[in-house]
């Protein structure tokens, strides 16, 4: 026996793919792309409506593309969606998908049903830069941002998991919005956040409308003139607190762009106006940020910009300091600002029992030792089980 037939078979390892993810290219590179190999333009149009209008998984079931192209498509190129390393659906019917890229880094993804509509919130970076102490996502450093395909490609996949393709009317579609209000600062990933959101605005593709689009940011003031001129979708801004003082207590960007700042830059939001109102969010925290003279200052803070409220209960997640307002704070405080004439409703909780409510959205990108992953987990054993409880409380 020679030494080599000695040995164990071995499967050969895949390859790494080294062909080029169509998914994420905008209209412009994606025509560029397909010219560098010959292509007109009028291939990259059909192409487009098989990945966004069709939901194509793969280039064999382009049918009206020759089979020669097809091949040669094959070839060169991927239609690459994001793996799911987890999905869970929470008992209020929230779903929330643990995505997992190719580098094998992971982020999370919701959909938030309502009766015959829903919005599915979208992360934009693997952790966040910034560390507001109240949310989840905020005890995770940033590991990067996400591509162009990794932030089209989450709504892809909630569309394949709810059966949403071609793209429905508008009538028809569950899957009706976008809020980028997952894991990350959308504004300090602006041009990825941009080329995708230009691709799931594509009236020719997934055609969700810029009116049915919101960016939520913790105030980036040098990008949020940007967001609405170049994108035009509506503006969502993490106020929490009406003064500088209680806010950089609890999000550290405030002493880098200050309320003064941030305030101006809602003035100038192109596009808003009382039909299209900036949104506040601010999230009820007992003690720090819940009376009346908060909501009384919170009023003159805002004046002459147009503009409503989200009351947002504060979401608990493992280790937290804070806790949520009592249910009366939170109503006497809604009450104050509906006096002065603002739309200010209080977010109902969705998939607590999940960890996919607001703010509670964390993953764990880095790479373990089998000792270390056995003990990881079990400590999101843990986790789970802990927020079944607080659910159940
Ligand atoms: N980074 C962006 C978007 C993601 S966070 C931003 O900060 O705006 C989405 C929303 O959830 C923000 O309004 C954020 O302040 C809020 N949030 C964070 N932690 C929370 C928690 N524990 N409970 C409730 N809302 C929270
Ligand atoms: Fe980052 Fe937004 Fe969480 Fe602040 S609230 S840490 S900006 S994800």
């Amino acid at each position: 026996m020679s030494p080599d037939s000695a040995r164990p078979e071995i499967a050969p390892e895949a390859a790494p793919e080294t062909r080029t993810n169509l998914v994420g290219l905008s209209r412009e590179a994606l025509t560029a792309t397909l010219a560098e190999l010959g292509e007109k333009p009028f291939r990259a149009k059909q192409v487009w409506h098989w990945l966004y209008h069709r939901g194509a998984l793969d280039f064999a079931s382009m049918t009206d593309l020759s089979k020669v192209m097809r091949a040669k498509l094959e070839e060169h190129f991927v239609v690459g969606r994001p793996g799911i390393a987890r999905e869970q659906t929470s008992t209020d019917r929230t779903r929330k998908w643990l995505m997992q890229f190719s580098d094998g880094q992971k982020a999370e993804t919701v959909f938030i049903p309502e009766d015959d509509r829903g919005a599915v919130c979208v992360s934009s970076q693997v952790g966040c830069t910034l560390t507001c102490r109240f949310c989840h996502t905020g005890t995770q450093r940033l590991v990067r941002n996400l591509t162009p395909a990794e932030i089209v490609g989450q709504f892809m996949v909630a569309r394949d998991s709810y059966g949403e393709w071609p793209t429905p009317t508008d009538e028809t579609r569950m899957l009706s919005n976008i809020v980028m209000m997952g894991m990350g600062e959308p504004l300090y990933n602006f041009e990825n956040v941009a080329t995708a959101l230009k691709i799931l605005m594509d009236g020719d593709g997934i055609a969700v409308g810029k009116r049915r689009i919101t960016l939520s940011t913790s105030g980036v003031v040098p990008e949020i003139h940007r967001c609405g001129a170049e994108l035009g979708v509506n503006l969502a801004v993490s106020l929490h607190a009406p003064d500088d003082d209680t806010r950089s207590m609890i999000m550290p960007i405030n002493k880098k762009y200050p309320l003064k700042e941030l305030m101006q830059a809602c003035r100038d939001y192109p596009g808003a106006s009382n039909a299209r109102r900036i949104t506040f969010e601010y999230v009820m925290l007992k003690g720090i940020n819940d009376t009346a003279a908060n909501a009384r200052a919170l009023i003159k803070l805002v004046k002459d910009i147009p503009c409503k409220f989200n009351l947002i209960h504060f979401n608990p997640w493992p280790g937290t300091p804070y806790e949520c307002s009592d249910a009366s704070t939170v109503d006497a405080f809604a009450q104050h600002l509906w006096d002065a004439g603002y739309s200010a409703p209080i977010r109902t909780p969705r998939g607590r029992d999940i960890l996919a409510a607001c703010g509670q959205l964390k993953t764990d990108s880095e790479k373990l030792s089998a000792k270390e992953q056995r003990l990881k987990d079990a400590a999101e054993a843990a986790k789970v089980a802990w927020a079944e409880k607080q659910a159940a409380i």
